[in-house]
């Protein structure tokens, strides 16, 4: 049987996901698949047809309309909405909260259940998310749970967004974090949670490099048991 090898990175917003399971990917030469990006392109969607979000049956009708693809152009992530390369505009607040509420519908998570289901099952990944190692991917060979304190994750965005020239606030930053959690971790399907046999990785006093060895020094241990 030609299994393909699956790592499952979950965890809060602001923990380092992103940046780290890249990192794991380029080492490992496996593909890395940005989750929260599909959940973000699904809220372009819905943000540009001002669907109402308090109405969960027009969040689902509305979705139907929204065909999201991956593709990977010179070893990066692009996603596309429609045929459109929406990449570049995923990365806002506007974005992120709007992901976070359309990301509880039960269907919005069954499109995007069964994309990345696919991706997995066609090739190595290192997949992050929310639910990859409880709910989409469950035999991962590898699992992590990767946090960090608020406060850390705040501080974290805050400097991204003064380096970018941006105005920012790090009570209001911190209370979005507290928020969006709050909505991820107790959303009635899939929330989010550590699978029981996942590796939990506290990254609040870590560098990116200490994180991503830690990690890879998981992989190699599991890889070496699976054989
Ligand atoms: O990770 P990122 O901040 O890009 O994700 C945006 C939002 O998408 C999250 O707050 C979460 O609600 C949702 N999401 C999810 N399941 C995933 C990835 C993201 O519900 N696997």
């Amino acid at each position: 049987m030609n299994r393909t090898v699956n790592v499952a990175i979950d965890g809060p917003a602001g923990a380092g996901k992103s940046t780290i399971a890249k990192k794991v990917a380029k080492t490992l030469q496996y593909i890395y698949v940005d989750t929260g990006a599909m959940f973000r392109a699904m809220a372009i969607h819905l943000i540009r047809r001002g669907t109402d979000t308090s109405d969960a049956a027009a969040i689902s009708r509305d979705a139907q309309e929204a065909d999201i693809t991956i593709e990977y152009r010179d070893g990066e992530q692009v996603v596309l909405l429609n045929g459109e390369n929406v990449t570049p505009f995923l990365r806002t607040e506007e974005v992120g909260n709007m992901a976070s509420v359309s990301s509880v519908n039960p269907d919005v998570r069954t499109k995007m259940a069964d994309l990345q289901r696919q991706l997995a099952k066609k090739q190595n990944v290192v997949m992050d998310g929310r639910d990859i190692g409880t709910v989409i991917l469950p035999d991962a060979q590898v699992k992590i749970y990767l946090t960090a304190s608020v406060e850390v994750r705040g501080m974290r965005r805050y400097k991204e967004l003064v380096e970018k020239g941006l105005d920012a606030d790090l009570e209001k930053i911190e209370a979005e974090i507290r928020e969006r959690d709050h909505r991820d971790m107790t959303r009635p399907i899939a929330p989010l949670k550590q699978a029981d046999d996942a590796v939990f990785i506290d990254s609040s006093d870590m560098t990116i490099d200490e994180v991503t060895e830690a990690i890879l020094a998981v992989c190699r241990e599991k890889l070496e048991q699976e054989g």
